[in-house]
């Protein structure tokens, strides 16, 4: 099947086609629903997620002004308890103007009708610079090297530099304007920062058009497309026993330092976004 001329990118379709083309292939250009678990055990992966994503949704009430004793009454169970009072005690100091859940979306390849999109957790704007807050609820506190490494890192800067005007009065941001801050809900006295520059603009949007590429070379062919070799990421993808890579889910205490959503991809229908829709 070839890569439709209006696909949307996001940072996890582009993380999918990094770490496996055959998985890139499954998920979204075949759309394969494959009835298998993640990880094990099944129900306190689920109960992480689903704590996880409340994590999130608090995050954002809270930005919106939703009363904070209204928010924490909700934060009755572990670990979202624990979350909950680090981010009332020592989330970053959130100044300027506040955009939670910002979508922002822009054209990406030569057909100008794919589109890159991202769903940022938050964006912070002051004095026309740009902080890009992202909400992790990991249970592990992954190293500097391999969040730099991730699509996310190089996605959501580049595309606030792309499609961010609108966040700033109509005045695109530069990319020395601009920043992402990995704040860890388990561990928050440990955030990220990464700045951005022009010479790194440039080398993502190379990067992320090499992609794109890719993908529609592939695509171009009725084969499967390549397997993964590092045979380490089958352990937590559902398409591990179609591609006979085993049949049991990893253990979920074994997860490294991904988002406890490994196998979600957020769904965002483009006709219901605007450039920019918070
Ligand atoms: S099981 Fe392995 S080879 Fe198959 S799609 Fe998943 S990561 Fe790729």
């Amino acid at each position: 099947m070839t890569l439709p001329g209006d696909f949307q990118f996001s940072q996890g379709s582009l993380q999918d086609l990094v770490d496996c083309k055959r998985r890139f292939q499954l998920r979204y250009l075949l759309q394969i629903a494959w009835p298998a678990v993640p990880a094990e055990p099944y129900l306190e992966n689920e109960q992480h997620l689903r704590l996880g994503a409340l994590f999130h949704l608090m995050a954002q009430q809270h930005t919106l002004g939703v009363d904070e004793a209204r928010l924490t009454a909700m934060a009755s169970e572990e670990p979202l308890a624990g979350w909950w009072q680090n981010f009332m005690q020592q989330r970053p100091a959130l100044e300027g103007t506040l955009f939670p859940e910002a979508v922002l979306t822009t054209p990406f390849g030569q057909s100008g009708q794919r589109r890159l999109l991202a769903k940022m957790d938050l964006v912070a704007v002051s004095d026309g610079r740009a902080t890009i807050y992202d909400w992790k609820t990991s249970r592990h506190r992954p190293p500097r090297t391999w969040l730099a490494d991730r699509l996310q890192t190089r996605v959501y800067p580049y595309l606030l530099v792309q499609a961010g005007a609108e966040l700033n009065s109509g005045q695109p941001f530069t990319p020395e304007q601009v920043e992402m801050v990995y704040w860890f809900a388990g561990f928050p006295d440990r955030p990220e920062r990464f700045i951005y520059d022009a010479q790194r603009y440039a080398e993502d949007g190379a990067y992320l058009t090499g992609l794109l590429d890719q993908a529609a070379t592939l695509s171009m062919s009725d084969e499967p497309f390549p397997l993964t070799p590092d045979e380490s990421k089958c352990r937590f993808c559902v398409y591990r026993s179609l591609c006979n890579r085993g049949i049991a889910a990893g253990d979920v205490n074994e997860l490294d330092f991904d988002d406890p959503e490994p196998m979600v991809e957020f769904d965002l229908d483009f006709e219901q976004v605007a450039e920019v829709d918070y």
